[in-house]
């Protein structure tokens, strides 16, 4: 033998031990679901952890089965997740803001055998359990309580169940290539997907995420995950937290901007996580109470496209450097994050910031390619634009239940982003592929349209769609929401696209609404607004 390192597989349960030992002290802050805040730290959530995978062990389940979640971000979520997968159970976050007839769809593919659930989600657990055909515990997540066991009387309660558990427990080793965790997409068209994550595939995107040119994590940071732990694992953080030791502060329900804003003055929170929609609330709290949220110096911005104006509040009016970043559920989530390379200290501020409105370039084990209509690959020179497709070691190979492959003949899983791609690896989304506007055969960005229409004070969101026209095929129009007290006319949202993109890009016409439609996890849903606004053009011709 020539030597030999030693071999130790690589295992969600691993992180807990870690976290448990070498950052014992460490806070973990979470607002409950009845409003109160807990404290506690990564040792008591360690052995809280073994004793919960021991109870689990009480209930019949068999390695590989499913546990659902559906449960805000707090402290027994983050508990679940280190039992269930620690244990060689799959861990299947579930979207509670999906339509019911999805989430029965869900449950029933995964096969769900067992569900922890937050109070808030009591409602929709007894307007669908009829349909809920493998679902056989169903654990009610805080101590007893009768209202509870009145709507479901064989609800199991977490805080009795934990008592049953050995703290003891020995965390079981068992092969990296074993599914851990289960997370559907959001479905915007079809039936939503299972992406079925390894222990293998999880720790290493854990590693690479928390990289300092990725998010840059360390046990210095207090972290507040505003994103979900249902939407695509809350992007990694509650296992890269684990591994870094970092402090977490949980935000339970409490998703509002004037919550959260809280959240960040009271606990000191230096790095926040969040879709845009989310800092859209926290800049309007922000500046309405004065806050200038000191302790934040860092957020990232991903899940749709960060406007513009958006980074430039952060950077130019709180000192928070956005770290702008892109990923699939499919890609576990990260798949790159705009981070600045040594090369560009010298930059001058514009152009630096420019650059920092991309959506940055892959970490190591993330390889990116662009394709044309026929599969070739296109240059990386910034110019090119492209099918987005994606490799590696923590991209979805096969959907949960599918036989067939989800990836190109040549290995590499097509995103449906419409990208660029320049020499150093800095990718930019120009659109989705169903959602480009094509006028007259030309390609159209709904993404930059939109990014200037919300440039205008008086709007608080924008979408760019293509409206049948009768001689380019389609136009881009506007889709507009007032900001709040603000009453801007079309022809000022039209005049600010002038000189800003090409004359025959500029949009037909801008139109307001209400609210425009959002799905399970805060995209737009343009394929309800060009049902609804498809038409416009041919209509104001009559
Ligand atoms: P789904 O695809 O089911 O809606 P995901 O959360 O997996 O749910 O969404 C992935 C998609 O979200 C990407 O393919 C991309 O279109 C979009 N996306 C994610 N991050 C960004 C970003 N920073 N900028 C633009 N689009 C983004």
């Amino acid at each position: 033998m020539l030597g030999a390192m030693m071999h130790k597989d690589l295992l969600i349960s691993d992180l807990i031990v870690h976290a448990g030992k070498y950052h014992a002290d460490t806070e973990i802050v979470s607002r409950e679901t009845t409003g109160d805040m807990n404290t506690t730290t990564w040792s008591a959530v360690a052995s809280s952890s073994r004793q919960l995978a021991s109870a689990l062990g009480t209930l019949g389940l068999d390695h590989g089965d499913r546990v659902a979640t559906l449960a805000w971000n707090n402290h027994r979520h983050l508990k679940i997740w280190f039992a269930v997968s620690g244990s060689g159970l799959v861990c299947h976050t579930l979207n509670p803001r999906l339509p019911p007839e999805q989430f029965i769809f869900i449950c029933n593919d995964a096969a769900d055998k067992a569900i922890f659930f937050d109070k808030t989600f009591m409602p929709l657990i007894t307007g669908t359990k009829a349909h809920l055909k493998t679902i056989e515990h169903f654990i009610f997540m805080g101590p007893r309580d009768e209202e509870v066991a009145a709507a479901l009387p064989e609800a199991i309660f977490f805080d009795e169940l934990i008592e049953k558990g050995d703290a003891d427990y020995d965390w079981p080793q068992f092969s990296e290539n074993t599914p851990c965790s289960l997370c559907y997409t959001s479905g915007t068209t079809g039936n939503p997907k299972g992406v079925l994550y390894y222990h293998r595939s999880t720790m290493l995107h854990t590693l690479a995420i928390s990289l300092p040119d990725a998010l840059s994590l360390s046990s210095r940071e207090t972290i507040l995950p505003v994103v979900p732990m249902f939407h695509a694992n809350a992007w990694g953080i509650p296992y890269a937290a684990a591994m870094t030791g970092a402090k977490l502060v949980m935000p339970g329900p409490g998703l509002d901007g004037d919550s959260l804003l809280q959240l960040i003055d009271d606990y000191g929170v230096s790095l926040a996580l969040g879709v845009p929609t989310i800092w859209m609330m926290l800049l309007a709290s922000a500046a309405k109470s004065g806050s200038k949220m000191e302790s934040l110096k860092r957020n990232v911005i991903g899940g749709s496209a960060a406007a513009p104006s958006m980074i430039a509040a952060f950077r130019d009016e709180y000192d928070c450097d956005t770290i702008h970043a892109w990923g699939m559920t499919e890609t576990s989530p990260l798949g790159s994050a705009n981070v600045p390379k040594g090369k560009h200290d010298d930059l001058d501020a514009d152009t630096l910031a420019a650059l920092r409105l991309g959506q940055g370039r892959p970490p190591f084990g993330i390889d990116l390619r662009i394709v044309d209509d026929e599969g070739n690959p296109l240059p990386h020179d910034g110019e090119a634009q492209g099918a987005l497709q994606v490799r590696g070691h923590w991209v979805v190979e096969t959907y949960f239940g599918k036989d067939q492959s989800a990836t190109t003949e040549d290995g590499w899983f097509d995103t449906g982003d419409v990208s660029t791609i320049d020499a150093d690896g800095y990718m930019v989304i120009r659109d989705r592929t169903k959602d480009i506007i094509k006028s007259g055969g030309e390609w159209i960005s709904s993404v930059d349209l939109e990014n200037i229409a919300v440039s205008h004070p008086g709007v608080a969101m924008a979408a760019a769609i293509g409206a049948v026209h009768p001689k380019w095929d389609e136009r881009p129009i506007v889709v507009a929401v007032k900001a709040e007290g603000a009453d801007p006319k079309e022809d000022d949202i039209l005049a600010l696209f002038d000189g800003k993109v090409a004359k025959w890009q500029i949009p037909d016409a801008v139109v307001f609404t209400d609210a425009i439609p959002l799905n399970a996890t805060g995209k737009m849903l343009k394929n309800q607004l060009r049902e609804q606004f498809g038409n416009l053009l041919i209509e104001r011709e009559e």
